[in-house]
């Protein structure tokens, strides 16, 4: 549906050139929610933006629905970006009008009369849940409040696809989850497609389908969001997941932990109905191996639990790597991450 065709973007800034894109090309799939994420300066926000052409690449495509933006006169142009709503991290309201204004702004030009613009902020307010602060001004919202007007109008001209940049950073923790929620039901109740940009994977984790991994104006990792929450494979990507599987916590803690050199401590991951196998169990009893749980935890990702669990297993050499292959092929995926004394 978005298709992102080698686009480079830089930018001059007092005779110095800055690269904050160097080449990237990627496909957006319709109907899902993508989160792009990366570390301050990683080239999301410009990415994001060059979506709508609200930063032109240096060079390269952005093709929208068989539709190559980058070919439109301004006119078409802007008429393609009407149907690409965009949200932002700190509202970008108007304050001197009031809610009801604000959401019908895009409309302005729509052709639509000023009965069937007021039953539109109605239906919008409604869908925010807002219906009751359609005259208040914008001083009078709470941050959440706020972004709810930002999201209606961003909705007004129907869109099919949304742009979130950085939509909840500038909330608390509980109106996050309440402004993820709503983007969700958009997405599922209006079949909206949306790309957001987060520094946060617990926002990805919440919502997201898929997921782009952005370092240094490169894209590092992407794909499904269960594949890369149980099998990460880019360093940054495993630093972004580290706070949510307490990576570096276990690793402080392996270092302690003693390992004899017929042992190995072996880190299982598992994505859904694995969880539901005798698999401990199996492995002692079919591999002639000692396994004992150090610790796990399981995160459930779009309704699909993924679980780590930290095993120490003893055994002969062959028998624990029989039993590491016989866990590949089921689909948990293991690591090893201290054998004898070594920490790897
Ligand atoms: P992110 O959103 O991941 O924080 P940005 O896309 O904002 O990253 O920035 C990527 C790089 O491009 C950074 O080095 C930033 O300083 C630079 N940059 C962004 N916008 C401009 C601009 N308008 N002029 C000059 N440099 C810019």
């Amino acid at each position: 549906m978005i298709q992102l065709k080698n686009i480079i973007k830089t930018y001059e800034n007092k005779g110095q050139n800055i690269e904050a894109l160097k080449e990237l090309s990627f496909d957006f799939k319709k109907g899902e929610i993508t989160g792009i994420i990366g570390y301050s300066g990683a080239g999301k926000s410009t990415l994001l933006r060059c979506i709508n052409l609200l930063e032109v690449p240096s060079s390269g495509e952005v093709i929208i629905d068989g539709i190559n933006l980058n070919k439109l006169d301004s006119k078409d142009l802007r008429e393609t970006r009407k149907k690409i709503g965009m949200i932002f991290q700190h509202f970008n309201l108007m304050r001197s009008r009031n809610v009801a204004k604000n959401i019908a702004y895009p409309l302005k030009g729509s052709g639509l009369s000023k009965k069937e613009i007021e039953e539109r902020v109605d239906e919008l307010l409604d869908l925010v849940g807002l219906k009751d602060k359609k005259y208040s001004y914008p001083s009078q919202l709470s941050g959440g409040q706020k972004q709810r007007v930002g999201i209606a109008r961003a909705l007004a001209n129907r869109p099919n696809l949304i742009l979130c940049d950085e939509a909840t950073s500038a909330l608390d923790p509980e109106t996050t989850v309440s402004i993820l929620k709503l983007l969700k039901k958009i997405n599922k109740e209006l079949g909206v497609t949306i790309v957001l940009i987060t520094h946060q994977m617990e926002v990805i984790k919440e919502i997201c389908d898929s997921i782009v991994v952005m370092e240094d104006g490169f894209i590092k990792e992407e794909g499904d969001v269960i594949d890369i929450f149980s099998r990460p494979q880019a360093p940054i990507t495993k630093r972004f997941l580290s706070s949510i599987f307490n990576t570096e916590k276990i690793n402080n803690y392996l270092e302690n932990i003693v390992v004899k050199p017929e042992e190995k401590i072996v880190k299982l991951a598992y994505v859904g109905s694995s969880t539901e196998e005798a698999y401990i169990s199996k492995i002692s009893r079919d591999y002639n191996v000692e396994a004992s749980i150090l610790f796990g935890n399981i995160e459930i990702i779009k309704e699909t639990p993924i679980g780590n669990l930290i095993i120490k297993l003893g055994g002969s050499e062959g028998n624990i790597i029989d039993t590491i292959e016989y866990l590949n092929k089921n689909r948990i995926y293991t690591e090893v991450l201290k054998d004898g004394k070594k920490l790897i």
